[in-house]
Formats: C-alpha cells, sequence, structure tokens
C-alpha cells in the first residue's frame, strides 16, 4: 500500500460516510421531537467534530499546511488504518438501520421515541459512538501526519465525553427503569469480550 492509495482510501471513506448518513438526515428533518436538549456547546463540539474528521484532514491533502508534521508513512499502518475504516462504515451503517426513526443528530427524543436494546444494541448502548471512534482511529493510522491524523481521534473524544452522559441522563428520564435495567446488562461502546 502507498501513501497516495491511503490517501484515497480516507477520501472515499468520507463519501461513503456522506452517503450512508444523507437518508437518515432527510427523514430525521421530517419526524416530530417531543424532547429538544440541543445546546450550544453540543453544537459547537458537532462542528469541531467536523473539522477534526473531515476539514484538517482535507486540507491535508489539498494543501503543503501541515507538511512541517508528517512522520513516515507505513504501509502496516495504512493496512489496519483501512480495516478500520471499513469496520466504521459497517457499524454507523447498521447502527442507522437499528436504532431507525429514533435517529436525531443531537440530543432529542422524538415523538413516539423506541428504546431500541436489540441487535447491536444489545451488545453495546452506543454503537454508532463506538463507530465514531473506529472512524477517528481509521484517519490516525491512514495519515502519517501528527495533525491531520490524530485530529480526529481528539474531537470524537471531545464530542463522546461531553455527550454520553448527557444523553444517558436523557434516556433515563425517558424510559425510567427499563433503561436502568438496559445499563446494567450491556457495556456502553465496547462489547463484553474486551
Ligand atoms: N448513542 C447511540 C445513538 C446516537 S444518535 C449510539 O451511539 O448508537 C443520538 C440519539 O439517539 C439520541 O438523541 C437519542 O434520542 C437516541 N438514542 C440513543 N440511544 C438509543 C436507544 N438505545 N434507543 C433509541 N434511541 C436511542
Amino acid at each position: 500500500m502507498s501513501l497516495t492509495l491511503a490517501k484515497i482510501i480516507w477520501v472515499i471513506g468520507i463519501i461513503a460516510w456522506t452517503a450512508i448518513r444523507w437518508p437518515h438526515r432527510r427523514r430525521a428533518k421530517k419526524l416530530a421531537v417531543s424532547v429538544d436538549r440541543k445546546s450550544v456547546s453540543e453544537r459547537t463540539l458537532l462542528a469541531l467534530c467536523i473539522v477534526g474528521l473531515v476539514i484538517i484532514p482535507a486540507l491535508y491533502l489539498a494543501t503543503d499546511w501541515f507538511d512541517a508534521f508528517d512522520y513516515s508513512f507505513s504501509p502496516l499502518f495504512a493496512l489496519v488504518g483501512t480495516l478500520l475504516m471499513v469496520g466504521f462504515l459497517v457499524l454507523f451503517h447498521l447502527s442507522h438501520k437499528q436504532v431507525g426513526k429514533n435517529w436525531s443528530v443531537t440530543l432529542e427524543l422524538r415523538e413516539d421515541h423506541k428504546l431500541i436494546t436489540d441487535g447491536l444494541y444489545a451488545h453495546v448502548r452506543h454503537p454508532m459512538y463506538s463507530s465514531f471512534w473506529l472512524w477517528g482511529l481509521a484517519q490516525a493510522f491512514l495519515l502519517p501526519n501528527w495533525i491531520a491524523g490524530f485530529a480526529g481521534v481528539a474531537s470524537v473524544a471531545l464530542l463522546y465525553f461531553s455527550r454520553v452522559s448527557n444523553e444517558e441522563q436523557m434516556m433515563r428520564e425517558a424510559f425510567g427503569e427499563e433503561y436502568d435495567a438496559y445499563c446494567t446488562r450491556t457495556p456502553r461502546i465496547l462489547p463484553r469480550i474486551f
């Protein structure tokens, strides 16, 4: 594997991410919201994620601004990055499919919101966030640059740690004991095998 191929794989990953999310975003706009917990900090963190996962690596590919932070390319790392990118896309697609009409890009509950606890959600409570970690790691393995490579995983960490307990609090208020029981039997992002 060459550096050029690793960069192409990163670009394909971004195109596939957009294509997977697009129909869900379109549908979500039409569905009524019953609880809205989105805040300025939440929106800022989402925007930061786009900067870390898309804009900074895109600038790295298109300009020479980050060249001083390059390190030597490893075909083995790029192969691991490719596998992580495939894992991200599969998990991202399946979690979207399984959470279905209940999905929102921010912290919201739909009218007639259903708590999903089967499929991937029987193994982890946040499979979509697990997929984001894979995406950030894929970027770090594919792009041999201290800034462009690690901007993704840093922004995922910021979003994940600031959002996950607020999201769980919202779900707990809506679903009560059912959600508590779900949390007791199901880990957050890594299945029990780990
Ligand atoms: N945290 C989940 C979902 C991310 S999308 C994951 O990583 O897969 C965020 C929205 O999904 C939240 O606003 C909430 O309304 C909804 N959500 C989160 N967990 C859910 C579940 N188990 N069942 C149904 N909806 C859920």
